[in-house]
């Protein structure tokens, strides 16, 4: 590894900091599915309300890719981009029910991690953040998701190289990171990036890091490198929008028991 420390150093340490995260099971797939593609570009207060919302008006997966596409939009309208949402929902029902034959992804438990993994980046508009979520919180598996703030840290880091997109960290740093660390790799280097390792002017007068990290004391003031800028380009253009996941993998990784309890709700049985 470039940066010279190992991933269960910086585990440790950031555990030291936030507390341990051992692993947890979010709910089934599926719900685990449609709440990420919920929480694309919004806030996870609209987006969780849109899953609420969505399961009032709608009880099974079944009634909602059946339902006529105003009806879903009506449901989901307070977490925005309803009709963009709505059509992506259904067409991810449809494409499992034509294959399985049942609205179930419980059956990607059962396989290996990078068959469960194809399997999800074969459904319409499921990219690899998108199906990293679903492996990692709903089935357990070690993928790695990688949102803005793990690939703003681990390009601070210097674990991938400035140049690295969030596409290709996400293998890059599965091969990093023992299986059994993912999930509490993933889920502490968000929270340090919300508190202290932000992307405009990093604490690194408080970070724990900050003797190992490369980066210490020289992101510049602005804390957006020209990476950062090619990187958002990189999102907005690709197949998963730049907030997907966003909401849900910040819910799960908060310590607030009050936000936990919010995402807890998008792994209620249906
Ligand atoms: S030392 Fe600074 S740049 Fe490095 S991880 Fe900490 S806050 Fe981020």
């Amino acid at each position: 590894m470039a940066s010279g420390f190992s991933i269960a150093a910086l585990v440790e340490r950031l555990s030291g900091v936030y507390g341990p995260r051992p692993w947890k099971r979010w709910g089934k797939p599926l719900n685990g599915l449609i709440a990420t593609v919920l929480s694309q570009h919004t806030s996870d207060v609209n987006s969780h309300a849109a899953y609420r919302n969505l399961k009032r008006a709608l009880s099974t997966w079944r009634q909602v890719m059946l339902a006529p596409p105003g009806k879903v939009e009506r449901a989901i309208r307070c977490g925005g981009l309803a009709r963009q949402k709505t059509r992506s929902i259904q067409a991810v029902l449809r494409a499992i029910q034509a294959d399985r034959g049942t609205l179930s992804l419980d059956f990607l438990a059962r396989k290996p991690l990078e068959k469960a993994r194809e399997y999800l980046l074969a459904l319409p508009g499921v990219g690899p953040k998108t199906a990293a979520c679903v492996l990692m919180f709903n089935l357990g598996k070690p993928a790695l998701p990688v949102d803005t703030h793990v690939h703003r840290l681990a390009r601070r880091l210097s674990l991938i190289s400035e140049q690295t997109s969030a596409n290709e960290a996400h293998a890059r740093l599965e091969a990093l990171c023992p299986p059994k660390l993912i999930y509490p790799f993933h889920v502490l280097l968000i929270q340090h990036g919300r508190q202290v390792c932000r992307a405009r002017q990093p604490r690194c007068d408080a970070c724990v890091l900050a003797d190992i990290c490369p980066s210490a004391r020289k992101v510049p003031l602005s804390g957006e490198s020209q990476t950062d800028r090619s990187q958002s380009s990189e999102f907005r253009n690709s197949k998963e929008p730049r907030a997907l996941a966003r909401a849900v993998i910040g819910a799960r990784a908060t310590i607030g028991p009050r936000t936990r309890r919010r995402a807890g709700r998008h792994g209620d049985e249906r």
